[in-house]
């Protein structure tokens, strides 16, 4: 198939609930990927934050095919090594000693608002205005943006949401009822937004003083994307939940809810299920995902060409008028342009890179860990040239 055959049997047959690009991707290595027609693309996005240890990297592909052969799924009825395995890793990676595996970040979401709720015995959840946790019916009512809703009512109760960063109106709206507080640590797909100076700390030390849990989102901070593990080791901040799913299986769809022993001690036996939650397949390729951001120290990497790539940005945004901000930590960046970046995002496209234009001002930036300098610099310099052509 070329790219137009493709395009055209996903508008007949496929539901058009995405804006997509006019590009079918053919293949993809490390921080390259190929379309139908043997163009190569520089991605910057690393399919939202997921391909974290670049594309097809041979561990996971080993992985995946070792697994493959000897049993993919089985359900949750009976234990499974793979299972197991991942718990202990990720128990060893994090601040919490127990996982629930499920297949989406939304998913994982859920899990932890029903988790909060079992153990406190209490509704309500304080979610942040501008945030996003997913597409379920739950989830686009915790994410603090209107046109995630909009035609989709009636949504379930419980939530509200106060601006993320102003921790007195956080204060002044717990009650009796509230079960938990509910955010992403830096806000992904509304601008990453990073949080002010302090305030995650004061977040927990609030929650704390009120018996209300704290809940992070690290869908798309977690694995490494900020130059730490988790982004709460970034800020120092110990969260009751953490919810993960992105990159944890390095392009595998798997997701999960984190919490120490006591809170997720909560869920007893027939409280919370995923048919597919955990099954071997992903949990081969989330250990092989996780031990690879290890061993091969892409931390480092991550903080390295990452605080070089923002740098590049930060000297643009010194010569462009239209660049207001540059932000972000590690290999989660964000530009902050005084315009929709719709169409930047499409010039650079057509010049070979993948980058997203989130939040309609902002240019965002979630590259595999592996991108290099060379890359680095041709991205800038594309970026650069479109930069000029608009100004
Ligand atoms: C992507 C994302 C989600 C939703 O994850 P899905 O796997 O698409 O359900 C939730 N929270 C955050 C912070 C995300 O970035």
């Amino acid at each position: 198939m070329n790219t137009e055959e493709i395009i055209n049997l996903d508008k007949k047959f496929v539901m058009q609930t995405y804006g997509r690009y006019p590009l079918a991707l053919k293949e993809g290595k490390g921080a390259l990927v190929r379309d139908f027609e043997g163009k190569t693309y520089i991605d910057c996005f690393a399919g939202i934050a997921v391909n974290n240890v670049g594309h097809c990297h041979p561990k996971v592909v080993e992985a995946i095919c070792n697994q493959a052969k000897k049993l993919i799924h089985t359900s949750n009825l009976y234990y499974t090594e793979p299972q197991v395995e991942l718990a202990k890793l990720l128990a060893e990676i994090s601040v919490h000693e127990k996982s629930f595996f499920c297949n989406s970040g939304a998913e994982a979401n859920e899990g932890a608002v029903k988790l909060a709720r079992k153990f406190t015995g209490k509704g309500e959840i304080i979610a942040m205005e501008n945030s996003f946790h997913g597409r379920t019916l739950a989830m686009i009512t915790a994410t603090g943006q209107h046109k995630y809703k909009k035609g989709f009512e009636p949504l379930p109760e419980g939530f509200k949401h106060v601006n993320y960063g102003d921790i007195q109106s956080v204060a002044d709206s717990i009650t009796d009822n509230t079960a938990a507080v509910f955010v992403e640590p830096i806000q992904g797909e509304g601008g990453v937004i990073v949080p002010p100076e302090g305030y995650l700390a004061e977040l927990k030390k609030l929650c704390a003083e009120n018996d209300v849990l704290l809940i992070f989102d690290e869908v798309q901070t977690g694995f490494g994307r900020t130059g730490e593990m988790f982004a709460s080791q970034l800020f120092d901040v110990t969260p009751d939940i953490t919810t993960v799913a992105k990159a944890l299986g390095g392009g595998f769809p798997i997701g999960a809810v984190l919490a120490g022993e006591e809170v997720g001690g909560a869920f007893e036996p027939g409280n919370h299920a995923a048919t597919f939650g955990g099954n071997p397949l992903a949990c081969a390729a989330a250990i092989a995902s996780v031990n690879t951001i290890i061993d091969e120290n892409m931390l480092i990497k991550v903080k390295e060409n990452g605080g070089y790539l923002k740098y590049k940005l930060e000297e643009q945004a010194k010569l462009y008028g239209v660049i207001e901000e540059v932000r972000g930590y590690g290999m989660m960046l964000g530009m902050e342009l005084g315009m929709n970046c719709a169409e930047i995002a499409a010039k650079a496209r057509e010049q070979g890179i993948l980058i997203n234009c989130t939040a309609d001002t902002v240019l965002r930036f979630l590259p595999p860990f592996v991108i290099d300098v060379g890359q680095i610099d041709t991205v800038t310099c594309v970026l650069e040239s479109i930069l000029q052509s608009i100004s």
